[in-house]
């Protein structure tokens, strides 16, 4: 059997310097906004590139927080993508606003500026662009564009640690980037976590008020805030990891061009690199009317797969009342064609060999 995700590897690689940080954190006892928390925080800011960096307890909340933090509430509208995880719509649903969705590019699966530009009314208060698949959304368009208009950029950057334009990081963009630690993403902890990015120290004193009940002096609150941290043992995770994020997100674009060399001639659409856009894969997603055969034949060969997103959040019974009437084409169609392949840093190339050839086989039959 083929994963699409195989954490194993990894922890055995790590397993002695993980074990040891954890038996440490647990003879400390400090287990809630400990050392090992203000030291992830301080590393991932670093790598990153950016002035602060305020854990919190998932990525949904990093979202929800970051939407408060910059004021946007009831009867304001927020940009973003219908091909995405939910989370993405549900933190704007939190906070009381709209979720106005847009298009996104067939090649990029990202967020189209054209769209963009196109959805933009009175009553835009933020956009929130998803770096969809480990992908770089298009940020010199969306945030030139977003200048003029007095548009807050908060970047989703659940799937896109350690992603690039040029030299920048995403997370590094918009006002905020909001990180995940799932376990499956590209950094991912033991259990649920997540990461605020800002460069603004108003900005990030304000998020660790919020996700610590409003308070920066204990039992003083000065507003009503969350139960939102980072859990130490979590942090202890983070950091072993985060020393080799930029080696495990090599591998999974090594991972990516080896696909892409073997499927070239299949017919099949393969991710799109662009131009000094580094790509860091947390999925490896291809497109094709023969999706549901493809899929078919990789399971009769033990060979896993998985459709990221069957439903756009438009056509999701939560939301559906509200976008009956909406059509986004591109993304409609995405949906019907994308597949997943198995994605991670460790995948071998005999592994990557046989997966390549059975998708092949399927579209020969
Ligand atoms: C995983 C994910 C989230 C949510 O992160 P959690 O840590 O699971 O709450 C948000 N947006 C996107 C695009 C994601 O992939």
């Amino acid at each position: 059997m083929i994963p699409m995700v195989d954490l194993k590897q990894q922890y055995q690689a790590l397993r002695e310097e993980i074990d040891a940080g954890i038996l440490r954190a647990l003879a400390e006892t400090q287990f809630i906004l400990g050392p090992n928390v203000a030291a992830f925080e301080q590393e991932a800011a670093a790598y990153l590139g950016v002035e602060h960096a305020v854990a919190c307890a998932s990525g949904t909340d990093a979202l929800h927080l970051s939407l408060i933090a910059a004021d946007v509430g009831p009867g304001d509208e927020v940009i973003t993508s219908a091909f995405t995880f939910i989370a993405t719509a549900e933190a704007i649903r939190y906070v009381g606003a709209t979720p106005v969705f847009v298009d996104i590019d067939p090649q990029t699966f990202n967020i189209d500026p054209a769209c963009v530009a196109r959805a933009v009314s009175g009553a835009t208060r933020a956009l929130l662009p998803v770096h969809l698949f480990g992908m770089p959304a298009e940020m010199e368009g969306l945030l030139s564009m977003c200048e003029g208009h007095g548009i807050t950029v908060i970047e989703d950057c659940a799937q896109s640690f350690g992603a690039q334009i040029g030299h920048r990081y995403t997370g590094s963009f918009g006002a905020c980037g909001a990180f995940s630690f799932f376990p499956s993403k590209n950094l991912g902890g033991y259990g649920d976590g997540g990461m605020i990015t800002t460069n603004s120290e108003e900005t990030a004193k304000r998020l660790k008020m919020l996700r610590n009940h409003g308070s920066n002096m204990r039992y003083h609150h000065d507003l009503i805030g969350y139960n939102s941290r980072l859990d130490e043992l979590q942090a202890v995770v983070l950091r072993a990891k985060l020393k080799r994020i930029h080696d495990y997100n090599d591998n999974r674009r090594r991972v990516a061009r080896l696909y892409t060399n073997l499927l070239s001639d299949t017919g099949v659409q393969t991710p799109r690199e662009v131009g000094g856009y580094r790509h860091v894969y947390h999925q490896y997603t291809i497109l094709s009317p023969h999706r549901d055969r493809i899929a078919a034949k990789l399971q009769s060969a033990d060979i896993a797969s998985a459709i990221y997103y069957p439903i756009p959040l438009h056509r999701q019974a939560a939301f559906a009342n509200a976008y009956r009437a909406l059509e986004l084409p591109v993304t409609e169609r995405v949906a019907k064609q994308c597949l997943s392949l198995p994605m991670y840093p460790e995948l071998s190339e005999a592994a990557i060999r046989k997966i390549a050839a059975t998708v092949k086989e399927a579209l020969v039959d």
